[in-house]
């Protein structure tokens, strides 16, 4: 067995010199939450006392539907009162505005008058129909009300469980267990061939994709696995292509209901696509100038990229212009 000691001497800090000040996750869509989470402040009776503060503002859903007045997705306590909100469900998000910030459910029965609408947040986020920082805050609303939405009982002994710590927790009352907030991390990866003179990116296509669209391969980390193990491991199982250095870019929170996608460029050592055809229809091997087509809508095959809210869109950005 191979020991620490065996190895060479691991990479050296390069500084942060040559780094961008622009972080490439910034250009991700729900990456432009500012709430102040304030962590420190989550006491048994945070939500109360904050539901009760007239600078108080909450974001609503139906289900996992979000809610919004003109666009706007904040409401007052008394309107989300008015609307139905569920104070047990509530939970405090941190602070934004010069007052707290909520996020509650409304019952799946509660009279909604016509000049609010109900969008799900994917739409919400793909049209731009609100600012980046409200699609931030609601990415961590949501996933926070789907995780107390399913996460009712306790995992160890199945006693239904009591929201806590201003609804980071979840406490067992009959085993003590405490239950945390799940995040779900993603690899989600552009493979790069430019071996021999070539310059070809992998890109592939799922059934339930709109037509013509091409996406980076994605799937989830396992218990015990590294990020780069993950992004060899899921290009060899779903396209047959053996990868071997891997490059962090960006990340993205993606509250579908809760996952982390960790955005990589990853180095092709072999060419011949096997598509795993559980997951892809097709994979192919796309030029840096079909790229920069693809990104502009030109593609002669129709070929079209995701929306710039995803992070897969810029992964291809990065390399198509790098
Ligand atoms: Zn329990």
């Amino acid at each position: 067995m191979r020991s620490f000691d065996e190895l060479p001497a691991p990479p050296p800090f390069r500084g942060f010199d040559g780094l961008s000040p622009i972080e490439a996750s910034a250009f991700t869509g729900f990456a432009g939450n500012r709430i102040d989470r304030r962590s420190e402040n989550r006491a048994a009776d945070a939500v109360a006392t904050a539901l009760a503060d007239a600078t108080a503002r909450i974001y609503l859903f139906r289900a996992d539907r979000v809610l919004t007045k003109s666009g706007d997705p904040l409401f007052t306590a008394a309107e989300a009162e008015a609307l139905g909100i569920r104070r047990e469900g509530a939970v405090l998000l941190g602070w934004a505005g010069g007052g707290p910030r909520l996020a509650g459910v409304i019952g799946d029965d509660a009279v909604v008058p016509e000049t609010i609408t109900e969008t799900d947040l994917r739409s919400l986020a793909v049209a731009g129909g609100t600012s980046a920082e409200h699609l931030g805050a609601l990415a961590q609303a949501r996933s926070l009300t789907q995780w107390h939405a399913r996460h009712r009982f306790c995992a160890n002994c199945a006693t239904e469980t009591a929201m806590a710590n201003g609804g980071y927790r979840r406490d067992c009352p009959s085993c003590g267990a405490e239950h945390f907030p799940r995040v779900d991390p993603v690899v989600i990866m552009l493979a790069i061939d430019n071996r021999e003179g070539g310059d070809n990116c992998l890109l592939g296509r799922q059934p339930r994709f709109l037509p013509g669209m091409y996406s980076c391969l994605a799937g989830f980390v396992e218990p015990g696995e590294t990020i780069e193990d993950a992004v060899r491991r899921e290009t060899f199982e779903e396209a047959g292509i053996r990868i071997g250095r891997v490059a962090y870019h960006a990340s993205q929170p993606w509250p579908f209901p809760s996952s982390l996608m960790i955005g990589c460029h990853a180095e092709a050592l072999t060419r011949d696509i096997i598509p795993d055809e559980t997951e892809l229809e097709d994979a192919r091997w796309f030029s840096r100038a079909e790229a920069r087509a693809i990104l502009a809508g030109t593609h002669p095959d129709g070929v079209r990229a995701p929306p710039p809210m995803a992070i897969a869109h810029h992964l291809i950005r990065a390399w198509a212009e790098g």
